[in-house]
Order: structure tokens, then sequence, then C-alpha cells
């Protein structure tokens, strides 16, 4: 029998990838009728990257993405604050990516229609309803497109990959409304530009209310020299905000935002540059959902996004949806294609994507940089004479920790899915 995915995005095409991976048969149902590279940078952490070289995508990361080398907090006036190693340079046994996160998804998606065929990766098919059956579950589709039924198909099993606005889980909690807002607004981008720092850094400068983000995400310069950099600008709004529903491909107007960022001119960067160079830039309300109590129901279950959309800090949405996948897979692994699985599944996962969704909401590591606005809002000559070294340690720790990252833990853990078990 055939697991059956609904969503083709990051979590539910490394899941069918996964799956595939023990020779358990799969099939993957997304919504739209093409999936295009949509979507701006993200970053891949190690444990997860970890998990995707597992599923022999090593080399076509290291095309597509950058090595990330350096995490680098700094103040709104371009003062350094904390900065760490990343990847294989803090002793990881793995890279950390940042990568397109549409280029992501097509490697995703050309591996798993080579390895699955294109005839389990089936596209124009959104997800509308499920009952479970004698011996499984039958799942119902529509062609959003045109409305037309798109069939009904049986599997022993039904995962919810569908992200954030996730139809299944808005059947198993109608009662739950759309995303909550925290306020704050992101306009995001990807500009042509002389790459910085150490060329293969992220930085995050400002504090909670007026935040930059930005890394490259092309390993190779264009013909002109120059790289792909990715950006973020961010901004906590006043309550009055009338804010547009979230939507990965809202067009931004610049002039809405670029003023705050106008005198943000660092010697080593000039933000407000990229900003203006930036040929088409996206806005996106910073939304998350509350943690849930339950995920599996029967014989479904929800991952990725579905089960704990969380704000993009930390760099941890695509990451946690990719190690959804696998523990799913070594459960199913363990106790078949069963509500047992799911269970076993559920259990290890939703309480430590729960206190990472709650940790985020307490701006996760980047509290360095409000502690640092807070206490000295006009400047300093080094950081030390506002935040002690350890106080500097122990946030970087502690987020490492609740996010599964810690070096030395990662590197002793064996693969999550067994290197015996694949078919
Ligand atoms: C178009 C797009 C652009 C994004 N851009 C960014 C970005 O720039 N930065 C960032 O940090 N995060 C971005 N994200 C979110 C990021 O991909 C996720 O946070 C993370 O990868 C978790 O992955 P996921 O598989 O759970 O969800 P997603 O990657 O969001 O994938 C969910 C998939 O399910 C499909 N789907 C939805 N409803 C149904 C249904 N009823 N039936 C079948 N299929 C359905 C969607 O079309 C989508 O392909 C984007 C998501 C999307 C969909």
């Amino acid at each position: 029998m055939t697991v059956l995915i609904a969503g083709g995005g990051i979590g539910g095409l490394t899941l069918a990838l996964s799956l595939n991976q023990i020779g358990v048969s799969a099939k993957v149902f997304e919504s739209v009728a093409e999936l295009r590279p949509l979507g701006v940078g993200i970053n891949v952490l190690p444990h997860a990257v970890r998990e995707l070289i597992e599923l022999g995508l090593l080399d076509r990361l290291d095309e597509a993405g950058v090595r990330t080398k350096e995490l680098a907090y700094f103040s709104k006036h371009g003062k350094p604050i904390w900065s760490e190693p990343r990847g294989l340079e803090a002793g990881y046994k793995w890279p950390q990516f940042s990568i397109h996160r549409g280029v992501l998804q097509q490697i995703l998606l050309d591996t798993a229609v080579a390895r699955l065929g294109q005839e389990n990766i089936l596209t124009s098919h959104h997800l509308t309803g499920w009952e479970e059956t004698a011996d499984g579950i039958r799942a119902t589709f529509i062609d959003k497109a045109t409305g037309r039924n798109a069939d009904t198909y049986d599997g022993t099993l039904l995962i919810a990959c569908d992200g954030i606005h996730s139809a299944i889980r808005e059947k198993l909690y109608p009662q739950e409304g759309p995303p909550i807002w925290n306020g704050r607004i992101l306009w995001r981008g990807i500009t042509d530009a002389d790459a910085f720092l150490s060329g293969r850094t992220m930085i995050m400068a400002g504090h909670e209310i007026l935040k930059f983000v930005c890394y490259p995400i092309s390993k190779q310069p264009d013909a002109s020299g120059k790289h792909r950099i990715n950006w973020i600008a961010e901004r906590h709004m006043p309550p009055t905000y009338q804010w547009r529903r979230e939507d990965y491909n809202r067009t931004a107007k610049r002039e809405e935002f670029l003023p705050w960022f106008e005198s943000w001119r660092f010697d080593w960067l000039d933000v407000p540059a990229l900003i203006r160079n930036c040929p088409h830039a996206y806005e996106y309300p910073l939304v998350d959902r509350d943690p849930l109590g339950r995920w599996t129901f029967g014989r479904v279950t929800l991952l990725g996004d579905a089960a704990h959309p969380m704000y993009p800090i930390g760099s941890n949405g695509a990451s946690q949806a990719i190690l959804d996948a696998r523990v799913l897979t070594r459960e199913i692994l363990t106790h078949g294609e069963t509500h047992q699985a799911l269970s076993a599944y559920e259990a290890e996962r939703r309480p430590a994507t729960t206190d990472l969704v709650m940790l985020n909401r307490r701006n996760g590591p980047e509290q360095v940089m409000q502690l640092v606005e807070e206490r000295a809002p006009n400047g300093y000559e080094v950081v030390t004479d506002v935040l002690s070294q350890q106080e500097l340690e122990d946030i970087a720790a502690n987020y490492k920790r609740v996010a599964g990252f810690q070096v030395d833990a990662l590197n002793a853990k064996p693969p999550i899915v067994p290197r015996a078990s694949a078919a």
C-alpha cells in the first residue's frame, strides 16, 4: 500500500524521498499546477543537511547553495555584538547551507520524480477531505484552478505536509482560525551585490523593532563580479497597521520600508543600496500558530508547517520539516504503516517543535540584539561594555540546545533513519 502525502513542499518531498529510501511506496499530491522556484533564501542547518546528505543530495546542494561559514550579529550602527562559526567551521560534521528556497524545493522535486516516478508526484491535486476505510484511508482532491474533482486515492496513511494554511489541520481544528500576527512585517528580496565580510557570512543587524538580515545564496559571482545576496528587512508596526494576509508572493512597495533603513550605511555593508537595487521585493507578515496538543488522529498526522508553523528565526522552518520527515520515516520503518508509527513520531517531534515555536516568540538567539539596544541605544565602543561575555555565550548555547543542534551531541548521534534499512 501507499503513504499519501498532501503537499509537495520541503517537508512533503523530503518525506517522499525518505520513504522511498526504506522501500515504502509514497504518493505526493501538490495543490499547484506547477512547482516553480518561489520564495527567497533560507538556511538549512547542519542537522537537517545531514539528513539531505543521507538522501544523497550533497552534490546538488553544493552546486546550488553556499556553505554558510559564520553568523554575526550587529547593532543598528553596524557595530559587532556576537559572531559564531557555523557548519563545518563550527565543528559539525555537516555544513550549513544558505540556498534559495525554490531551488531547494526543485532539487527535492527532481530527485523525487527520478526516484519515485512522475506518476507518484501529482500536481493540481489539492486535498479537500478524507475518510478512514476498513484497512486504510481514502483522500479526496480537487484541481483548484478549475474546481474540478481530481479523484480519490486509497492509502495506508495520510500525512499533512500542506503548509501553514493546511487544509487537513483546518479540518482537524475547525475553530483555530488564521495564523497569528505578532505585529511585525518582513520585506524580503534578492539583490546582485558585492560580497561582504567573509563572503559566506550571514548577518543580522538592529533590534526587535527594526532589523535587517542578509546572506549570500550564490557561490560564484556573476560576470560583473556580483553575488546573489538574500535580505530580509523587518519592522514592528503600530497596532493600528492594516496588515495583509500572509502570502509568500505578495509584492512589496520599497517606499513603505526603505526610509527606516536609509541611515544604515555601514563601512562593511550598504543596507539602503541593497534594498534600492533589488528588482523585486516581497512583503510578508510575521505569523505563527499556537502549538497543538495533538497532531495524530487515526491514520492522519501533521508535519512541517502544517504541524508547527514558527517565526523564521534561527533558520528553523525548513530544517524542522526535514527532521520531522526523517523521524516519521524511522517510525514507519519500526512500526509499519500504522497509527503506532504516527504516535511515536508525534511523541518525539511535537514537544521538540513546541519548545522551538515558543522560544522563537521570545526572539531565540536574537535576544542579544535587543539587549544591546535597550542598554546602549546610542552605541558603544566594544560590546562587552554593555553585555558580558557570559550572557552572550549563554543565549547562543541555550538556543542550540532547544533547537537540537549542539555540536558534540549532534556529531555523536547515529543517523535518524538507520543506514542498513535503505532499500
Ligand atoms: C511558495 C512558498 C514560498 C516560501 N518562501 C519562503 C521564504 O522565502 N522564506 C522562508 O523562510 N520560508 C518560505 N516558505 C515556507 C517554508 O518553505 C516552510 O516554512 C518550510 O520549508 C516548511 O516546509 P513545509 O513543507 O512544511 O511547507 P511548505 O514548504 O510551505 O509546503 C507546503 C506545500 O503544500 C502545498 N499545499 C497547500 N495546501 C495544499 C492542499 N490542500 N493539498 C495539497 N497541497 C497543498 C503548497 O502549495 C506547498 O507546496 C515558503 C513556502 C511556500 C509555499
